[in-house]
């Protein structure tokens, strides 16, 4: 398959190789990086991506969840080109900062004030760093597997040399008893500043939170007066578009979110926010207040195309139509692995397929996928792409507004017969 790949490639290959030149591996992003060499797409439109060969691909990847409205989205376009015609940059606050602000809170109430960031990774920064300011605490609960940025990536419960230097202690996803045996831990108990979780896990294979789990996370964070952080950059479209933080009591909600991702529309964006309490130290009236900088905190483009897109495209109704286009996918994805070593886990319109022995409802945390098989998923892969499907070479998929019902079915015909056909290796 990596031999036909090569040979259908050789534009993206020349491409590859003259940017190995002056970026290390040809590359800025690792997760973009796959063997032998990463297609490189040169236009978009709606579900499609087009390649320098000459290929297509329906895009099934969604650029991790940012990707949400598909590609040249018309009211979005529309936004970015008429912000563009009135200037950039202008070094001062605009109408639609606080636009966007308004909207963001309509959809997450918990997020009483808010600030915008660049990313996702710089909006878990200042997350972070709020929650240590207003405990006067310092230990950071994360969970093994966790993603919250490229300084934030806890692979397999390993705090990775890139993280920011936190003194965080690492425990294990759906597992409470985990969280408390490190809470209360003489040397941790008076010492710990957040619990930082994702409401499903995003990167770290789609596995959502049990039931109860999130729950227990509010208690232990009560208990041990630690902030509870939801880190909801990919979840945040979940539901009606108020994340996964919508379906729980209004008391079983965090005390700070995160954002990142689609919000922006497409361009840059980050967003921290939760209770008054914390956020007012940011508030610059206050003669002790707590500096957040960011030159392109606020930038034109990503407020109005952002705007744009909650206002006019990504309504709550489109928000639940898109979650349950996507739980019936997985279902049905679910059930053409049934019997294999296939298991395809998520939540709404995010999922991962997963080559592992364990059952799907055993699928928990980290420990449950270590055997998780990567020459499978890097099979999968290719065939998709022989076949014109996109999705990340892991096996993650966000599906975005723009896919169709033949897109899907397609798609989903492309899994079984990869299945068809690698029956003995998937047994
Ligand atoms: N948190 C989560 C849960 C994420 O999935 C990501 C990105 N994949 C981030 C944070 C970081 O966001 P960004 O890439 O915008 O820095």
């Amino acid at each position: 398959a990596q031999e036909r790949f090569i040979a259908q490639n050789p534009k993206s290959k020349a491409i590859h190789e003259r940017a190995t030149e002056s970026l290390p591996g040809g590359n800025t992003r690792s997760v973009l990086f796959y063997d032998p060499f990463p297609l490189s797409i040169t236009s978009a439109q709606n579900a499609t991506l087009h390649d320098a060969d000459g290929h297509s691909y329906i895009d099934l990847l969604g650029e991790y969840t940012a990707g949400l409205y598909g590609h040249s989205e018309p009211v979005i376009t529309q936004a970015i080109i008429e912000t563009t015609k009135k200037g950039l940059n202008f070094g001062s606050h605009h109408e639609d900062e606080g636009r966007l602000a308004a909207l963001v809170k309509q959809r997450f109430p918990s997020m009483e004030l808010l600030r915008f960031t660049n990313s996702g990774t710089e909006a878990n920064l200042m997350a972070i760093a709020a929650a240590k300011i207003a405990t006067g605490k310092k230990k950071i609960v994360v969970f093994a597997n966790g993603y919250h940025g490229g300084t934030f990536l806890f692979a397999a419960g390993k705090n990775s040399p890139i993280n920011v230097p936190h003194e965080y202690l690492i425990a294990t996803y759906n597992d409470l008893e985990s969280v408390h045996a490190l809470i209360r831990e003489p040397e941790n108990a008076r010492d710990v500043a957040a619990i930082i979780v994702e409401p499903m896990m995003g990167s770290g294979g789609c596995i959502p939170a049990d039931e109860g789990f999130l729950e227990g996370l509010r208690k232990a964070a009560d208990e041990s007066g630690a902030v509870l952080i939801y880190d909801e950059v990919m979840t945040s479209r979940m539901h009606s578009g108020g994340g996964i933080q919508s379906q729980l009591p209004v008391d079983m909600r965090p005390d700070l979110t995160t954002l990142g991702k689609y919000i922006g529309g497409g361009m840059s964006f980050g967003a921290f926010g939760g209770k008054r309490s914390i956020m007012d130290i940011f508030d610059p009236r206050r003669p002790d207040s707590i500096k957040h900088a960011g030159t392109f905190n606020n930038n034109v483009l990503t407020m109005a195309a952002g705007r744009a897109g909650l206002e006019q495209v990504f309504t709550p109704d489109r928000a639940q139509q898109l979650h349950a286009i996507g739980d019936k996918l997985r279902k049905r994805l679910q059930e053409i692995g049934r019997g294999t070593l296939m298991k395809v886990t998520g939540v709404g319109s995010i999922m991962c397929f997963q080559f592992t022995q364990s059952s799907l409802d055993r699928i928990k945390s980290h420990n449950d996928i270590a055997d998780s098989d990567a020459t499978l998923s890097g099979l999968l892969h290719l065939f998709l792409l022989q076949r014109g499907f996109y999705i990340a070479r892991r096996g993650f998929m966000a599906l975005s507004l723009a896919l169709t019902e033949s897109d899907l079915d397609g798609s989903a015909k492309a899994v079984e017969d990869f299945v068809v056909e690698h029956r003995q290796l998937l047994a």
